[in-house]
């Protein structure tokens, strides 16, 4: 169902040509099969596979690294269109283009030639990990440290948490602590791109130390493994160090920030493609269901809720292309990437909610759709920064930019 109001959000040909591919692509491959895998919460391999062959790991990694060279706002309108099919499939991106926008903003030549090409053809997938088992949205709290040897390597010792794509990603883009008395602590921080053996669980050889234990079982968000990762002795180069060791030592806190901006446009294209498929479901079903002699929809208290659903979906959209549209200009845009990925991700939760209340019994039933959505959404209110998290962003921005 093509959204009503497409003609007014100015999408270049380009971009109507990439969103209405990747619609297609959610309508025929994606929706028809997530319900086998995330039921089986299995990896979706063969739906991976295509999306390589459609470019989709390379969308924001430049031409000359193999990748589509698009901007922030056609991969938004991209991520809508995934997570409409399924927000596991966008997922399995998500941080592969964190990865890309690390390397691509903050990386050494050679780091770019290393990796950006394989990664623009899916071929190396990226991972990001900041959370450990006692700390989230406290990033500066980190314990997992490097210390550099003799030998000129950095062992990095550790555990970390909730790392989406933590087994089948080949680079892991790991901030640990480099200076333990570094004041503010996140002057002795650092990103290392730490690399291991795609699929393996116990690596050895010269990624020995870098273990990855089972899958983290999830209420929602299958098919995509979230996996703690342990380093106990691993090794990395001091060249793996994000940006050269000169450069990059002591700046991985902010690299990672500067990231996680573009990952809140990110997640509130999540939002915005969630909410948008609960309410093509909804509009659907109550003009099939009927009760007291006529269709739902034609109860006033349904309509309502219709109402609210599409315009909180359609105010998802523009505070998401807003953000990403201003990131694009190269305005400062940490405001209102913090206000999109806010909006979207709560406008994404009570959408799904009225879409489930809407379905009646049949949405508390695994043979409807909206049964998966119920279960998957609630991850976009912690992912990248809880709705707290934002506020506490929005309202120190707000001040900043109004102070009198
Ligand atoms: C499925 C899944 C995938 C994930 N993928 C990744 C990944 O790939 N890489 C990665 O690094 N992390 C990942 N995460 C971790 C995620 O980023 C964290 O869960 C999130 O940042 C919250 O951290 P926490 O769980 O430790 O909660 P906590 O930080 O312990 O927060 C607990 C509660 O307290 C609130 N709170 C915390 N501090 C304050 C404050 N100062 N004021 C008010 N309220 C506060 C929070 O909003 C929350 O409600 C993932 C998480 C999940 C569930």
């Amino acid at each position: 169902m093509a959204v009503a109001t497409e003609q007014y959000l100015e999408k270049t040909d380009e971009q109507k040509a990439m969103t209405e591919m990747v619609r297609k692509f959610a309508d025929e491959q994606i929706i028809p099969n997530a319900e086998h895998y995330d039921h089986e919460d299995e990896f979706p391999e063969p739906i991976v596979q295509q999306m390589k062959e459609l470019g989709l790991f390379g969308v924001t990694i430049p031409e000359e690294y193999g990748g589509l060279g698009l901007d922030l706002t056609t991969y938004a309108m991209i991520v809508e269109e995934l997570s409409r099919g399924w927000i596991s499939i966008s997922g399995i991106v998500n941080t592969h283009f964190i990865g890309s926008y690390l390397l691509m903003k903050f990386g050494t030549d050679d780091q770019k030639h290393k990796y950006l090409p394989a990664m623009a053809e899916g071929k190396i997938r990226a991972a990001f990990s900041l959370s450990e088992p006692e700390l989230g949205s406290d990033v500066q709290a980190i314990k997992t440290s490097a210390v550099k040897g003799d030998d000129g390597t950095y062992e990095i010792n550790g555990q970390k948490m909730w790392v989406t794509n933590g087994l089948r990603s080949g680079v892991v883009f790991t901030l640990v602590k480099t200076d333990r008395d570094a004041d503010p602590p996140y002057k002795g921080m650092t990103c290392f791109i730490a690399e291991k053996e795609p699929g393996v669980a116990e690596n050895t050889g010269e990624y020995a130390g870098f273990t990855v234990p089972p899958k983290i079982k999830k209420m929602g968000y299958k098919g995509v493994e979230s996996t703690e990762l342990v380093f106990d002795g691993y090794h990395c180069p001091a060249e793996n160090i994000l940006g050269g060791e000169e450069a990059g030592l002591g700046q991985g806190f902010v690299q990672m920030m500067d990231a996680l901006e573009v990952g809140r446009v990110n997640v509130a294209a999540r939002g915005v493609g969630i909410a948008q498929r609960a309410l093509e479901l909804a509009l659907r079903y109550s003009q099939e269901r009927k009760t007291f002699g006529k269709e739902i929809a034609q109860h006033q208290a349904i309509q309502f809720k219709l109402a609210d659903m599409a315009t909180k979906v359609d105010a998802a959209r523009l505070l998401t292309l807003r953000a990403a549209r201003m990131k694009d200009a190269g305005e400062r845009s940490d405001l209102e990437a913090g206000m999109a990925k806010l909006f979207a991700s709560e406008a994404g939760k009570e959408v799904v909610e009225d879409s489930f209340r809407i379905h009646g019994g049949y949405g508390y039933s695994k043979e409807y759709e909206v049964e998966r959505l119920y279960r998957d959404d609630p991850l976009l209110l912690i992912g990248e920064g809880t709705s707290e998290i934002q506020r506490m962003v929005i309202g120190r921005k707000l001040l900043q930019r109004h102070k009198i």
